[in-house]
């Protein structure tokens, strides 16, 4: 624990001096990420807002309060996952992350990650999603696990809606608590048989369309 934990600080350190790209430049404060080094789950948002910018940490404004009501629908606390961005600067205004921005910030999240080693990768919206799994579109795969091979290890990624979007549209506020039960599933029950349960829902519903 205190070996991981020292080396993401270590990594803190790199991003609160980084000038790989102009990010930097508008911000107030890194947003290295924040959470428990041991976590068996990681998620990954796209990058710092207003909140995240003024306070150095992940997830404390809006989306953050939402993400902290969508943990306590499966009995998690924040303490228990670890928290991180694409980006690690704030984005001006909010904009989306520059193709640019998101590959110089990559080696940091690659290396947190390494650390961490988590079991379960929760992608937040489509620019973490495509980190992950490229030329994927999440309308059409939110909430479905994949196995990835990421950092030496086979890791199961679960992309979900961004919760600032999930804010902003009823039906995907529905669909991110739905996907969220699933990562429920997961933890509790480990891949293979949350994986079974959920074909066994789905030929459900395929029969129940025929009968
Ligand atoms: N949105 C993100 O993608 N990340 C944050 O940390 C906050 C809002």
């Amino acid at each position: 624990m205190e070996e991981k934990r020292e080396k993401l600080e270590e990594i803190a350190r790199q991003i609160a001096e980084c000038k790989r790209c102009k990010l930097y430049k508008q911000a107030v404060r890194a947003v290295p990420g924040q959470g428990n080094p041991e976590a068996r789950v990681v998620l990954v948002g796209e990058g710092p807002g207003y909140w995240e910018d003024q306070k150095g940490i992940p997830f404390c404004g809006p989306s953050g309060h939402l993400l902290d009501k969508l943990f306590s629908l499966i009995g998690l606390k924040r303490d228990q996952v670890w928290i991180g961005n694409m980006v690690k600067h704030r984005p001006p205004n909010n904009r989306d992350p520059l193709a640019e921005e998101i590959e110089a910030c990559q080696p940091f999240l690659d290396a947190q990650i390494k650390i961490i080693n988590p079991e379960i990768i929760v992608t937040l919206g489509r620019f973490a999603m495509n980190r992950f799994l490229p030329g994927e579109y999440i309308s059409k795969i939110h909430g479905q696990a994949r196995f990835v091979e990421f950092a030496g290890q086979k890791r199961i990624v679960i992309p979900i809606y961004h919760p600032a979007a999930a804010l902003r549209n009823g039906q995907m506020m529905a669909a991110i608590q739905e996907d969220f039960k699933k990562i429920g599933q997961f933890l509790a029950e480990g891949w293979k048989e949350g994986e079974e349960k959920n074909e066994q829902k789905e030929e459900k519903k395929q029969l129940s369309l025929i009968e």
